[in-house]
C-alpha cells in the first residue's frame, strides 16, 4: 500500500486499522474493544486486552530464540564503563529485582519513583515495575530536592530508586542528599529508597529507611509477568514544561505497546536485530519511548549511552560509539549535533570512524535549522530526518515512513506528513480550519491515535483544560505552524513564539532560521521584547562559532540586512546581541520564555529543568541593556 492509501484507511476506518495493528504485539487476552471513549471526552485502546510490557520488551526475546542477543549495550564515557547484557541477561537481572519489590509490597498498581543516572540498573527499575504492574515515574537525575518533592507528591509513590550520583561532564553529583531532602520536604513519604552504590562516588545510608541495591535483591525469589489490562497505566512522566505546575502524563500500556512496535518498524525502519541509539536520558519521553521500551520490544540491540556529545575525550564522542556498536539508525535532538558543530566545524573528528553501518538519523525535539541539517547531511552522507512529536504523544506525528518502500521525501523547514492515525488540522483562533500554507494552530481531530496520553495523573480536569477545551473535538498541541498544499507539516515553534510586530504575527523561529544561516553563528534565539510603539520586537541573542573573529557592530549589520530580505522588512530585527552561552532546559530546548521575561524586566520562577543556573546573571544585564526602550 502506498502512503496515501495506509493513511486514508487509519482515517477511514480507524477501529479495524488500530484493531489489526494489535496482532503485532504478544497480549495474554487479546482486546475485544479497540477504542473506548472515556466519560471526560478523551479514547483509550485495547482497554480489555491483557498484556505486560516487560514481557513483550524481556521475556518474549528469550521465548522466541533471542536470549543470547545483546539488548542494552551500556557505554559510559562518564564513568569509563561498558557492558553488553544480553536478552537473558536482562531478564534474570529485571525478574530478581521485581522479586525484591515485590517482597517489600509493590504491587500491582503502586506507584514507584525512580531518580537515576544513565547506568542499566535505570533500565532494570523501568522493567521490573513494569514486570508486576506497578507504574513507575521516572524524574530527571539532577532535578532539585523541591521539583522532585511535587512530584513525590503528586504521584505517592511506595517507594524510591536511586543511584548514588550522577555524573555531569567530569563533575559527580550526589544523588541521594537530593532524594533524602526531597523526602523532607515531601508530604508523602515512601516507605524506602533503594539506592545503587556507583564506586566513583558511594552513598551513606540511612538504616531505617534505605536499601542498598544488592543486598536487596539476595535470596529473593524472581518476578513472574503480572498481566495488566491494556488500558492500566505504565507509567507517569511529567512534561519538561518551562512554566507551571508539573502535568504527571500518563501511558497505558496496550495503546503504548502496539503504537511503539509500528513506530519502530514503520517510522524508524527498525528491525528484530538492528542496532538502535536513542541519544538521550530515560528522563524525558524519547527515554521511555525509543532507549528502553520501542527497541526491546522490536527485539533491537539499544544503545545506553552515558556521557556528553563534545567531552570524553571530545567531540568525535558520537561517531566512535557508532563505529564500535555498528548503529544502524539514531535519534537525537539538533542541540547535541550543533554542540558537536560548534567544537568540529568541519567535522574533521568524523574522519577518523568508519560510519558506513549508518543508514539515517532522525532529529526531534526543537526546531532543526536548515544550517545544522545542511552540514550533517553533508557530514554523514545519510539522510537526517526531522520529525515531530511531544511527551503527550509519546511517538512521532509527523515523520517520513523509512519503514516502507517509498518514504515520502525529505522537504526543507517541514518535520513531514502526518503519521497515519494523526488527523492533523490548522486551525485560526476561532477553530475554523486555514487554507493550505496558512499559518494557525496545530491540532489534531478526534480520537488521537493509541499511545497518546489520554489523562493526566490525578487530574482528568487538567488534560481537558489544557489539550481539548481550546477547540472542540480537537487534540490542541500548543505548536503554531502550517501545511502545504501536499500535505507537509512545518512547525513553526509554540504559539506563545509567535510575535505581534506592528499588528504582524511573525514566528521568531522564522527569524531564527535565517540568523542560523550566517556563517559566524553557532546558534541563536530570537525573542520578542516590548515595545511602545509596535507591540514587540525582535530581539537576536547569539553565539558564534568557536575560533570566529567578527566585529559585533558589522554581524548585526550584516544580520538585520539578512532578515529584512529574508523575513521582511516588517519584522523590524535590528537588535543582535552575542553572548556566550544560552540558557537551556536539561533537555536542550532554549528557556525563550525565560529570556522574554528578562527583557520584559518581569519577574520569573528559575525553571526547575534549567541546565545551568549560571547563564542567567551572565546574560541578564546584556538584554537588559539592549532592551532598555522596553
Ligand atoms: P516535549 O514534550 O518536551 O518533547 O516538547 C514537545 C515540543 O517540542 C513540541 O510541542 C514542539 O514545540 C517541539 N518540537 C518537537 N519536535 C520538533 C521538531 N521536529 N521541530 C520543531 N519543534 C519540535
Amino acid at each position: 500500500m502506498s502512503y496515501q492509501e495506509e493513511y486514508q484507511s487509519a482515517l477511514d476506518n480507524t477501529e479495524a486499522y488500530w484493531a489489526g495493528q494489535a496482532d503485532r504485539i504478544a497480549w495474554y487476552k487479546k482486546p475485544e474493544t479497540t477504542l473506548t471513549k472515556t466519560d471526560f471526552g478523551t479514547y483509550s485502546w485495547y482497554a480489555d486486552g491483557e498484556l505486560n510490557s516487560c514481557y513483550l520488551a524481556v521475556d518474549y526475546h528469550v521465548e522466541n530464540g533471542r536470549g543470547e542477543q545483546v539488548a542494552l549495550y551500556y557505554d559510559s564515557p562518564a564513568s569509563d564503563r561498558k557492558e553488553a547484557i544480553t536478552y537473558s541477561q536482562l531478564q534474570e537481572r529485571v525478574a530478581r529485582f521485581a522479586g525484591a519489590l515485590k517482597a517489600k509490597g509493590v504491587e500491582k498498581g503502586d506507584t514507584v519513583l525512580i531518580y537515576m543516572p544513565m547506568i542499566p540498573e535505570a533500565a532494570v527499575a523501568m522493567l521490573a515495575c513494569a514486570r508486576l504492574g506497578a507504574i513507575h515515574s521516572v524524574v530527571f537525575g539532577g532535578f532539585a530536592p523541591a521539583e522532585m518533592a511535587v512530584r513525590i507528591n503528586d504521584a505517592s509513590p511506595k517507594m524510591i530508586l536511586t543511584a548514588s550520583c550522577g555524573i555531569e561532564f567530569e563533575k559527580k553529583i550526589a544523588y541521594k542528599p537530593l532524594v533524602d531532602q526531597a523526602i523532607e520536604l515531601a508530604e508523602h513519604k515512601p516507605s524506602h529508597t533503594v539506592v545503587c552504590q556507583r564506586d566513583v562516588l558511594p552513598a551513606e545510608l540511612n538504616q531505617a529507611r534505605d536499601l542498598d541495591w544488592n543486598a536487596f535483591q539476595e535470596g529473593v525469589e524472581p518476578a513472574a509477568c503480572v498481566p495488566v489490562k491494556g488500558s492500566d497505566p505504565l507509567y507517569i512522566l511529567y512534561t519538561s514544561g518551562t512554566t507551571g505546575q508539573p502535568k504527571g502524563i500518563v501511558r497505558d500500556n496496550g495503546g503504548h505497546a502496539v503504537a511503539l512496535s509500528y513506530a519502530l518498524n514503520n517510522v524508524y525502519g527498525m528491525k528484530a536485530g538492528d542496532v538502535w541509539w536513542g541519544a538521550s536520558d530515560i528522563g524525558w519521553v524519547v527515554g521511555h519511548s525509543f532507549i528502553v521500551y520501542g527497541p526491546l520490544m522490536g527485539g533491537c540491540s539499544a544503545i545506553f549511552f552515558e556521557g556528553k556529545p563534545i567531552r570524553n575525550p571530545d567531540a568525535g564522542t558520537f561517531w566512535r560509539v557508532i563505529e564500535e556498536y555498528g548503529v544502524n539508525s539514531m535519534f537525537c535532538a539538533p542541540t547535541a549535533f550543533r554542540a558537536i558543530r560548534k567544537e568540529d566545524p568541519e567535522g574533521d573528528l568524523s574522519k577518523n570512524y568508519d560510519l558506513s553501518s549508518l543508514n539515517w538519523v532522525f532529529v526531534a525535539g526543537e526546531k532543526l535549522d536548515s544550517s545544522t541539517y545542511s552540514w550533517l547531511s553533508e557530514l554523514l552522507k545519510v539522510p537526517v530526518i526531522d520529525h515531530w512529536w511531544q511527551t503527550e504523544t509519546g511517538w512521532p506525528m509527523t515523520a517520513p515512513m523509512m519503514g516502507w518502500d517509498n518514504p515520502s521525501e525529505a522537504r526543507l523547514g517541514s518535520t513531514n506528513k502526518p503519521i497515519p492515525g494523526y488527523d492533523i488540522r490548522v486551525l485560526d483562533d476561532e477553530g475554523n480550519e486555514v487554507d493550505d500554507g496558512k499559518p494557525g494552530n496545530i491540532c489534531v481531530k478526534l480520537p488521537m491515535p493509541p499511545g497518546v496520553a489520554w489523562s493526566i495523573w490525578n487530574n482528568n480536569e487538567r488534560y481537558v483544560s489544557s489539550y481539548l477545551d481550546a477547540f472542540p473535538g480537537y487534540y490542541h498541541t500548543g505548536d503554531g505552524g502550517l501545511k502545504d498544499t501536499d500535505g507537509y507539516v512545518y512547525i513553526t515553534g509554540r504559539t506563545d513564539d509567535v510575535i505581534n510586530v506592528s499588528g504582524h504575527r511573525l514566528s521568531t523561529g522564522e527569524m531564527e532560521e535565517v540568523v542560523s544561516a550566517h556563517p559566524a553563528v553557532a546558534e541563536c534565539a530570537v525573542i520578542g521584547v516590548n515595545d511602545q510603539l509596535k507591540g514587540q520586537l525582535p530581539l537576536g541573542l547569539i553565539v558564534l562559532k568557536a575560533g570566529v573573529q567578527i566585529d559585533e557592530a558589522d554581524l548585526e549589520a550584516e544580520l538585520v540586512k539578512m532578515v529584512r530580505e529574508q523575513v521582511g522588512a516588517l519584522a523590524c530585527f535590528r537588535t543582535a546581541l552575542v553572548v556566550e552561552r544560552l540558557p537551556k532546559t536539561r533537555s536542550g530546548k532554549i528557556l525563550r520564555a525565560v529570556l522574554r521575561k528578562i527583557a520584559a524586566r518581569e519577574e520569573y520562577k528559575m525553571p526547575s529543568t534549567i541546565d545551568d543556573e549560571s547563564i542567567l546573571p551572565e546574560i541578564t544585564p546584556l538584554i537588559e541593556a539592549r532592551s532598555a526602550n522596553g
